[in-house]
């Protein structure tokens, strides 16, 4: 079965007039699970990663099944106060207010090669806070790595040169 059919549209979601992709279905398969892992892991051409940064919390499933395929460590990214050792944060603006994302300070460090992993790259906000946080602890990001793109929102110009790979991409 082609990937695209493992994402479902839920229509107004989380809020009226947004149409949500929906990863469930995916995650409940393994055939699309491990045809979309391996997608993510061919895309860094055997580059060589020290940890696994994923984002709380969809970002989750993956970058712990790309963590233990590369036999490296995973960092999770989450939301305040949700992270029991000493933290740094960085916010982002969102349609209305702002949102903030933490990291362990002793979860990188310097010159670490790092895979930022999250299931949605839309308007790019949360994937350059994510950037910010990493490169404030030293790492240096490899790839910024996404089960689907939403192309028509332009994240990828907040990521300026990086690189980034999505397993999917919509229009
Ligand atoms: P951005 O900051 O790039 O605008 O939004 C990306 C974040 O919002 C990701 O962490 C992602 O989980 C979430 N997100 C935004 N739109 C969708 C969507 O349609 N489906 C899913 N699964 N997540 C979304």
């Amino acid at each position: 079965m082609a990937l695209q059919q493992y994402i479902r549209d839920i229509q107004d979601f989380p809020k009226k007039g947004i149409v949500f992709k929906d990863i469930t279905p995916l995650l409940s398969s393994p055939e699309g699970t491990k045809e979309c892992l391996s997608l993510l892991i061919n895309s860094l051409n055997g580059k060589k990663i020290d940890k696994v940064v994923g984002v709380e919390s969809r970002g989750f499933f993956f970058a712990t099944l790309l963590a233990h395929e590369l036999n490296v460590g995973f960092v999770p990214v989450r939301k305040p106060k949700k992270l029991p050792f000493t933290t740094i944060s960085a916010s982002y603006q969102l349609e209305y207010g702002t949102d903030t994302l933490e990291i362990h300070t002793d979860s990188i460090k310097k010159g670490d090669k790092i895979l930022i992993h999250d299931d949605v790259l839309a308007s790019g906000g949360t994937a350059k806070a994510v950037c910010e946080l990493v490169e404030r602890l030293g790492g240096e990001i490899v790839q910024c790595n996404f089960l689907m793109e939403l192309t028509h929102l332009h994240g990828r110009k907040k990521l300026g040169n990086k690189e980034i790979f999505a397993a999917l991409t919509y229009g």
